[in-house]
C-alpha cells in the first residue's frame, strides 16, 4: 500500500531527475563572497541594530507571548506602526510577521469569490498564493505590459478589481509602470495595490521606495505593502494605508488574528532600522553607486545583464542545467550567487539572481566581475581543470 509520503518520495525522484532538485546551503562562516543576499544596504550586521537587539531582549524578554488581539502587541510594535505609517506617508500601517503573511491577510481582508485580481505574471509567489486563498478571480497579464493590463482589466464583468503588482520585481529588478498603473486604477475604478519588497529602503529620496520614487500618494496606490527582511535587514512586515483599510485588517485578516506577534526586541531593532534607513542615506548613495560601477564592468566585459537599475542583476543562463553549472563554477571561485530555476522564473530565462549592497568593496565586484566573464567561456575538461585550480 502506498500512502502520501511514498507519493511524495515519488515526487521528490521526478523532480531530482528533472535537476530541479534544491538544497539548503548554511551560509555562515564560509568565507564566501556574498552576492545574493537582500540586506541592501548592509544594516543586518548594523552595530547599532545588534544592540539596540541585544538589549530589547534583556529588557523585554524573548518573545512576545501571543497574537497581537490577545497579549502580544507591545509599544515598541504600537510606536513602529506610527513611524513606518510617517516614513511611507500612509495615515496608518499594520504590522505583519512576514511579508507572505501581509499579502495574504490584504486579500482576504478586501477580496471576496466574485472579485478580481489583475496583477503582472511576474509577481511574488506570495500574491499568487493570497489570490488563491481569497478564491477571487485570476487575471495575469504579460510582465510589465500596461495595455495587456488595461486589456484585463476592461475584461472584468462584474465585481471589484485589485491590481497588483511588485514594485521592484523580486527576480529581474526592474521597476513596475507605477504611475501608469496608478493611472489605470483610477480611470476604471480599480484599487491598486503594491508589494514593495525590494523598494522599501533602496528608493526614494529617503529610502521610502517606489511609490516615494515616483511620488504616489495614498489616494492613488490605496494598499501599500513591504517587507522588513530585506533593506530593513531584521524580519516582518506592514500594510500601510487609510484607517478604514488598517482597521479593516485588524478586525478581518487571518494571517494577522491567528498568529504570533513578532518579538518586541524585533520591533525596537526595526525602529533602529527606519532610523537608519533615514539617516545615513549615503548608504543608498553607495548602494547606486555601486551598481552603476557594476554593470559599466559588466560591459566592458560583455557580460549580459537584464536591464536593470535596482541591486537586483540577472544574468541569463536559459536553462536549469547551464545555470547550476555556472553557480557551481562561482561557488568554486569563492562567490555565492543563487541559481533561479524554472518553475521559479519561466523556463528559457533561468538565471543568476545578483544582488548587490551597499557594504560591497569595488574589490569585491571586481572579483565578482571576473568570474561572471569567465562562464561564458565555453567549458570544456581544460576550462574545468584551470577553474578548479
Ligand atoms: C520576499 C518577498 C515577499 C515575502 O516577504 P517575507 O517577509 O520574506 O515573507 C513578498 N513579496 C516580495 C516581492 C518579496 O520579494
Amino acid at each position: 500500500m502506498t500512502g502520501l509520503v511514498d507519493r511524495l518520495d515519488q515526487r521528490l525522484e521526478d523532480y531530482r531527475n528533472q535537476g530541479l532538485y534544491r538544497q539548503r546551503v548554511i551560509s555562515a562562516g564560509t568565507g564566501q563572497l556574498v552576492f545574493n543576499s537582500n540586506d541592501y544596504l548592509g544594516l543586518a550586521n548594523h552595530p547599532k541594530l545588534k544592540k539596540t537587539l541585544a538589549d530589547a531582549v534583556n529588557r523585554y524578554g524573548a518573545g512576545s507571548g501571543g497574537s497581537h488581539l490577545v497579549c502580544g502587541h507591545h509599544h515598541q510594535h504600537h510606536s513602529l506602526e506610527q513611524e513606518l505609517a510617517e516614513f511611507v506617508g500612509r495615515d496608518r500601517a499594520l504590522l505583519f510577521s512576514s511579508g507572505y503573511m501581509a499579502n495574504i491577510g490584504v486579500m482576504q481582508t478586501l477580496l471576496g469569490r466574485h472579485d478580481t485580481v489583475v496583477g503582472d505574471r511576474l509577481n511574488h509567489a506570495s500574491l499568487i498564493d493570497a489570490v488563491k486563498i481569497c478564491s477571487a478571480n485570476h487575471r495575469r497579464y504579460r510582465h510589465g505590459d500596461l495595455a495587456a493590463a488595461t486589456r484585463a482589466v476592461a475584461e472584468v464583468e462584474s465585481g471589484q478589481v485589485l491590481i497588483a503588482t511588485d514594485g521592484v520585481f523580486s527576480m529581474d529588478g526592474d521597476i513596475a509602470p507605477l504611475p501608469e498603473l496608478a493611472a489605470l486604477a483610477a480611470q476604471t475604478g480599480a484599487t491598486l495595490m503594491v508589494d514593495d519588497a525590494h523598494g522599501f529602503g533602496v528608493l526614494g529620496d529617503s529610502g521610502a521606495g517606489s511609490l516615494q520614487a515616483v511620488g504616489l500618494t495614498q489616494s492613488e496606490v490605496p494598499v501599500l505593502m513591504a517587507t522588513l527582511g530585506k533593506a530593513a535587514g531584521l524580519q516582518g512586515a506592514f500594510v500601510a494605508g487609510s484607517e478604514t483599510l488598517i482597521e479593516g485588517l485588524i478586525q478581518f485578516a487571518r494571517t494577522s488574528i491567528y498568529t504570533t506577534a513578532l518579538p518586541a526586541s524585533t520591533a525596537a531593532g526595526l525602529r533602529t532600522s527606519l532610523h537608519l534607513i533615514r539617516d545615513e542615506s549615503w548608504r543608498r548613495d553607495k548602494l547606486q553607486t555601486n551598481i552603476d560601477y557594476f554593470r559599466r564592468g559588466a560591459e566592458q566585459l560583455e557580460v549580459e545583464l537584464l536591464n536593470s537599475s535596482t541591486p537586483i542583476q540577472g544574468m541569463v543562463a536559459g536553462s536549469n542545467q547551464r545555470v547550476m553549472t555556472w553557480s557551481d563554477q562561482l561557488v568554486m571561485a569563492g562567490i555565492a550567487v543563487t541559481a533561479i530555476r524554472s518553475p521559479t522564473v519561466p523556463a528559457g530565462s533561468e538565471r543568476l539572481r545578483i544582488t548587490l549592497q551597499a557594504d560591497h568593496s569595488e574589490q569585491q565586484i571586481d572579483q565578482l566581475l571576473e568570474s561572471l566573464a569567465l562562464l561564458k567561456c565555453p567549458i570544456d575538461s581544460t576550462d574545468r581543470a584551470v577553474i578548479d585550480e
